[in-house]
């Protein structure tokens, strides 16, 4: 039985700022049958209040506590560890969600090197530092915010975040630790923030890897919407998400008669 449903952004609920029919009245019926809800998305360039103010633009208002992203993970974590500030390469906008952990000139040294979508603000200058700041103390500790390789602009495709953390991880011989879809710690810290049992949980989301798999192999169960970055080919590997559903519009229907 479905205790609790984590719902992807882009894809499921809107494509770019296009949104998708029926999302808005599907989240609403979530929300009135009073399954405990939360929102995952790996985007790292705006902070949640930001993501909140475009759901409500969409018809979906959400509290931005009710929004996870790999920033918020990341800071929660770090946080909790309490061993150390963050030098943060992320977007501006995005600082917000990581107040009190930056690491300050004259300061303790880095323990963390955060790694987001930097875009075209990366320069060999700022990669460098990172690389700099990880060669210098062999304890401080590379977090990924999300391992999304590209993303889709209006004029092709755009490196994201995994190509810069690829780069450092080489340079200064380190695993990074990932935060966001489809690492195990992120959809843990989901069900913990919703007090649901992960194998009670549902990820909804349009990336196979990323939400419905990732999700599986972390022990929640997973749902693949047929929108978005959906493939039909995405239904031909070995591994199957639990559900494919035509769209988040047939979500209410798998929670009310959806027994597992
Ligand atoms: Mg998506």
């Amino acid at each position: 039985m479905i205790r609790g449903v984590l719902l992807d952004l882009d894809g499921v609920l809107y494509n770019g700022d296009e949104p998708i029919r029926g999302a808005a009245a599907a989240v609403r019926r979530v929300r009135k049958s009073g399954m405990p809800l939360l929102f995952v998305t790996n985007t790292t360039s705006r902070p949640r209040t930001a993501l909140a103010r475009k759901l409500a633009d969409l018809g979906v208002p959400a509290d931005p506590g009710e929004i996870l992203t790999p920033p918020v993970a990341a800071a929660a974590w770090m946080r909790a560890r309490a061993d150390g500030p963050a030098a943060l390469f992320v977007p501006d906008p995005t600082l917000e969600d990581f107040k009190g952990l930056e690491a300050v000139p004259g300061g303790p040294p880095p323990r963390y090197v955060v790694v987001g979508d930097l875009g075209p603000a990366w320069t060999f200058r700022r990669l460098n530092a990172a690389f700099r700041m990880l060669h210098a103390d062999s304890r401080a500790q590379l977090v990924a915010l999300g391992l999304t390789r590209f993303w889709q602009g209006p004029d092709g495709p755009n490196l994201d975040v995994a190509p810069f953390v690829a780069a450092l991880e080489c340079a200064a011989d380190r695993r990074a630790t990932v935060m966001g879809k489809p690492s195990a710690e992120f959809f843990r810290q989901a069900a913990t923030i919703l007090g649901v049992r992960p194998n009670r949980l549902l990820m909804v989301g349009d990336d196979l890897r990323s939400d419905a798999l990732g999700a599986r192999r972390a022990g929640l169960l997973g749902a693949l919407v047929r929108t978005g970055k959906f493939r039909p080919s995405d239904l031909e590997g070995p591994e199957r998400p639990d559900w494919v559903l035509g769209s988040v519009r047939d979500l209410p229907g798998l929670l009310a008669h959806g027994e597992h």
